[in-house]
Order: C-alpha cells, then sequence, then structure tokens
C-alpha cells in the first residue's frame, strides 16, 4: 500500500535505536525525510548514515537531550517546518510506590509528559495553518495496564493521554490527527535488559530467562521495532486522517481485554 507521504518531513525524537529507529525506518521506507535525534552523537550519526544510504531519503541528525528545554529548542530550530511528528523519550527508572518523591515525580512528568506537550505545541501552528500533519506519542502498555514497578512512567503517561484526548478532538479540523502507541514488550535494548538481568540474576540461560517473560504474552514473542514502525507509519499515512485521539496496543495480546 502506497501511504501517500512521499516527499514529507519528520521529526522523529529519541531515534537512534529500539520503538523510535523503527518508526524512522519505516517513514524513511515511504519516502520521508527526517529529522533524527538522540543524545549520543556516535550511534545517532550512525543510525542516520545507515538510513540515508538504504532509503535515499535527506537525514538530520540533532544530539541533544530532548527532555531538556535546551534540548527541544535546538532540535526544533534544526527540524523546522515538518509534517510529521513522532514524540519519544527513554523511561523513568522502577521502583516502589514508597520510592517516588516530588522531584522524582517532576522528572518523570518533564521527559514523558511534558516534552512531548511542549514539541506538539510548537508544531501545531504550522501544521494547522497547512492543514495536514499528523502526530505519533510512543507511550506503553502501562497507561492501559498498569506495571506496579513502573509507577512514575504510568502516571506521566497517562498524563500525556489525557492531554492528547482533549487536543486531538481540537485540532482534527484543521487536517491534524494526534494518536499514541502503546508498546508492550518489544526486543530493543530496553525491551530485553529486563531478560538479561532475570538470567543474571536466577542463573537460568538468557533464552530460559525470555521464554519465561513470553509466557504471559498470547504471541509468545517479543514484538519488533520493524512492526512497530509500520504501525507508527500507517498512522502518519494519507489513509489515516479519520483516526483521532487512539490509544493502540502493540502487545501481542497480553493485556487481557475485551477492548
Ligand atoms: P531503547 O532501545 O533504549 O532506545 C531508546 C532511544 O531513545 C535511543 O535512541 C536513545 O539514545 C534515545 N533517548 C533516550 N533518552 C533520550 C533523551 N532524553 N533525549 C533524546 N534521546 C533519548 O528504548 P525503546 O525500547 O526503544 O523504548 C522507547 C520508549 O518506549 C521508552 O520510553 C520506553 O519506556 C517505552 N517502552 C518500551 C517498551 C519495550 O518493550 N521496548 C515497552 C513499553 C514502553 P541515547 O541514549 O543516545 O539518547
Amino acid at each position: 500500500m502506497d501511504m501517500g507521504i512521499s516527499g514529507k518531513r519528520a521529526l522523529v525524537c529519541a531515534s537512534s535505536k529500539g520503538l523510535g529507529r523503527g518508526c524512522a525506518e519505516a517513514l524513511a521506507a515511504e519516502g520521508v525525510n527526517l529529522v533524527l535525534n538522540a543524545r549520543t552523537k556516535g550511534p545517532l550519526e550512525q543510525t542516520a548514515e545507515a538510513i540515508r544510504a538504504t532509503y535515499g531519503v535527506d537525514v538530520i541528525a540533532v544530539a541533544a537531550d530532548i527532555t531538556s528545554a535546551e534540548g527541544q529548542a535546538e532540535v526544533l530550530a534544526a527540524a523546522g517546518d515538518i509534517d510529521i511528528l513522532v514524540n519519544n523519550a527513554g523511561g523513568p527508572p522502577p521502583g516502589i510506590w514508597s520510592d517516588w518523591d516530588r522531584e522524582d515525580f517532576i522528572k518523570a512528568l518533564d521527559a514523558n509528559m511534558l516534552t512531548p506537550i511542549t514539541l506538539m505545541k510548537a508544531v501545531l501552528p504550522a501544521m494547522m495553518a497547512k492543514g495536514w500533519g499528523r502526530i505519533v506519542n510512543i507511550t506503553s502498555k502501562s497507561v492501559k495496564a498498569p506495571i506496579a514497578v513502573l509507577g512514575l512512567s504510568n502516571t506521566a503517561r497517562a498524563g500525556l493521554t489525557g492531554y492528547v484526548a482533549g487536543t486531538s478532538r481540537q485540532v482534527a479540523g484543521s487536517g491534524v490527527t494526534i494518536n499514541n502507541l502503546q508498546p508492550g514488550m518489544h526486543a530493543t535494548d530496553r525491551g530485553l535488559s529486563l531478560a538479561h538481568k532475570r538470567a543474571e540474576e536466577s542463573g537460568m540461560s538468557f533464552e530460559d530467562a525470555l521464554e519465561e517473560a513470553t509466557a504471559n504474552i498470547p504471541a509468545r514473542r517479543y514484538g519488533t521495532s520493524g512492526e512497530f514502525g509500520a504501525a507508527c507509519a500507517f498512522l502518519c499515512s494519507q489513509h489515516a486522517g479519520f483516526i483521532v485521539g487512539q490509544n493502540i496496543l502493540l502487545d501481542g495480546g497480553e493485556v487481557n481485554a475485551t477492548m
């Protein structure tokens, strides 16, 4: 299927690897020119070069912390006029309810709620003036089914989801859609780190730890960043203009719910 977005320009945050890179590659495969971002310059430049070489699209790479005001300003200045925004950043650390103080919540809200909100506010006026735009936020399955040890993430991402629910309906009439993708377990460095930790701590093999981790996923495996990126590219396509304010779970069936 032709997504109809060849020649458009996308900013994909936190995209040197993992789910962000999956989204960047899927958009590049559709002929979308990219602005990529991550904090560490070397791997970011390598990813940018690999995408240029594979897909022949223009790629600008901006090494900056997207959760800081300076980083956001730098990335937005380099991005300029964009048609597509994919919001992403690292997730907050695990813990237990009694661990977290005000400062921990402020940090998590800054990174996983206020950063995407700031970027959306910055790019929405131009998208609305053009009458076309696509915004996808990478959140988490934890918005639908809480992961107790990720209380900071549950909280910040639920807040972002509430903001998107209202805002997406305010801007849809201008041809701009905002939707959230909710990843379950994916085979990225972050996703696999839990199985590595379990193997280390228990003495079991990595393969056994992975089998244990996927036992409750009906698909019996982790998702791939390629599958995730394909869903993102579809939400950014011409065909997805009637999908507004939705939360789409990519979890192999792990969240056991009818809707
Ligand atoms: P990953 O494989 O660790 O990749 C994270 C990417 O984001 C890297 O390119 C990293 O590069 C960049 N990054 C991290 N913090 C950044 C920041 N402050 N500013 C700019 N770039 C930043 O992680 P992932 O698995 O793709 O996860 C992406 C998001 O999805 C996270 O928020 C995670 O919590 C969420 N999620 C993932 C899963 C899963 O199974 N993978 C499940 C649910 C939710 P640098 O380190 O160089 O900055």
